[in-house]
């Protein structure tokens, strides 16, 4: 059978302008098919990513914005202080990364076309368009986000979880009294836990000059976000918004497949995102760099099997990690904001601040969460009433 291309590739968000461009250097011949003129806007992202980042793909010096060493972490009447000695993450312009990316791997060959994919023979190969044109190729690769088209066929069911965002300025003074600290750090993030939004939280991030990305992630309509938001605003701050931008995060199903016939999933598509921070870039840069090996092998041989392998190297990489933030999610939905208050209280307490400094990670909970059974602070920290629940959560003996 003749191909018009050896992949097509649906979307040019950062998955899949870093796949196109991966496939492109192996040789391959690439469609890259986006329905936007112009990639990136609206902004949907907090564009916070940690510094494994530089294991995981390039990102240009003038793309970041800021750097971060450490977090105040809020509940209504307590901060806990984590710190590293060394920058943990970088605040990027995430409109200009997804233009880097893009353009990268159109001067690796890639051929980008601006049109929508309305529908798809994963058996056949066939993406079409909504200028009803057609294009075959030997496989067809699904980076279009979340509710993405490609995973409708193959029969995934997918759900989101809202998430708002906004551009604040704040008056410098009112952050020091939200921090209780003089020093203002323009190096640290701000997190925010309300019963009310659990197991979704508010984030506070600086990118400078009293700019901060205010946003959250939970179950409610973004109406329902833009009312809390305002009203965690209202309370702590004087303030101006900026800029206002909606958007949704996938929840990540370990029944959905990510490989069937001619077609693979990859990045949000996939809902390739972490449970607990609703950080998706690493993880799918992640899973282009494991896409890429059995894509190649797959067009190379001619033997569509092969795919296979993805999905099975992505999900013993990090079924173990799904797992563990579930659990802490879990965690979270059973627990009211003086449960919150009492489980910081008691981390302080426990001098548990330099132990999350420690063993905490942005991208990984599960050391951390080993750490504290290993110390026994589990125990410690929770309150009495909750130990059954969360031994059934987390399979104590
Ligand atoms: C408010 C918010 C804050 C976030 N903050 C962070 C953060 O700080 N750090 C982090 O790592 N992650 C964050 N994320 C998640 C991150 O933005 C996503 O995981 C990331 O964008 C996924 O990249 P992607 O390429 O898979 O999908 P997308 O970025 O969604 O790109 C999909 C592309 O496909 C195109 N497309 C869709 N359907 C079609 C179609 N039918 N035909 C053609 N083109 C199509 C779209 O136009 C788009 O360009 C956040 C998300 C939200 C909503």
């Amino acid at each position: 059978m003749k191909f018009d291309c050896d992949v097509v590739i649906i979307g040019a968000g950062p998955a899949g302008s870093t796949i196109a461009y991966y496939l492109a250097k192996k040789g391959l011949e690439i469609i890259l098919v986006e329905k936007k003129k112009q990639i990136g806007y609206p902004l949907q992202c907090a564009g916070i990513l940690s510094r494994h980042i530089f294991n995981h793909n390039e990102l240009p010096d003038d793309i970041i914005l800021n750097a971060v060493n450490g977090a105040f972490l809020h509940t209504q009447n307590h901060i806990l202080n984590v710190k590293k000695d060394h920058e943990v993450a970088y605040v990027i312009d995430r409109i200009a990364y997804d233009e880097f990316l893009l353009k990268r791997a159109m001067d690796a060959g890639v051929n980008l076309i601006n049109q929508k994919a309305t529908d798809f023979d994963i058996k056949d190969g066939i993406t079409y368009l909504s200028n009803n044109q057609k294009i075959t190729s030997k496989i067809i690769v699904g980076c279009d986000g979340y509710n993405s088209k490609l995973s409708d066929s193959l029969g995934n069911v997918q759900s989101n979880y809202a998430a708002s965002q906004m551009l604040v300025e704040i008056d410098e003074n009112d952050m020091k009294s939200f921090r209780k600290s003089d020093e203002i750090i323009n190096n640290y993030v701000d997190t925010y836990l309300l019963e009310e939004i659990l197991p979704g939280f508010i984030w506070m991030i600086p990118i400078g000059d009293n700019l901060y990305r205010v946003g959250l992630f939970s179950t409610h309509s973004h109406k329902r976000q833009d009312e809390i938001l305002t009203g965690f605003l209202n309370d702590n701050f004087y303030y101006e918004i900026i800029e206002k931008y909606k958007g949704f995060i996938p929840v990540f199903s370990g029944n959905n497949g990510i490989v069937k016939d001619r077609a693979i999933l990859i990045g949000d598509a996939a809902g390739q995102i972490k449970p607990t921070s609703g950080g998706g870039l690493l993880m799918a840069f992640d899973a282009c760099r494991i896409a890429c090996k059995y894509i190649t092998e797959s067009v190379r041989k001619d033997d569509l099997d092969i795919l296979k392998g993805y999905q099975k190297e992505f999900n013993k990489k990090y079924s173990k990690e799904f797992n563990y933030q579930f659990k802490v999610q879990k965690t979270l939905n059973i627990l009211s904001d003086e449960d919150l208050d009492y489980f910081f209280l008691k981390l302080k307490e426990n001098n548990c601040e330099e132990l999350i400094s420690e063993y905490g990670d942005m991208d990984a909970q599960s050391a951390l969460v080993k750490e504290f059974i290993k110390r026994g602070l589990i125990f410690k920290i929770m309150p009495t009433f909750l130990f059954k629940k969360i031994i059934n959560i987390f399979g104590f003996r």
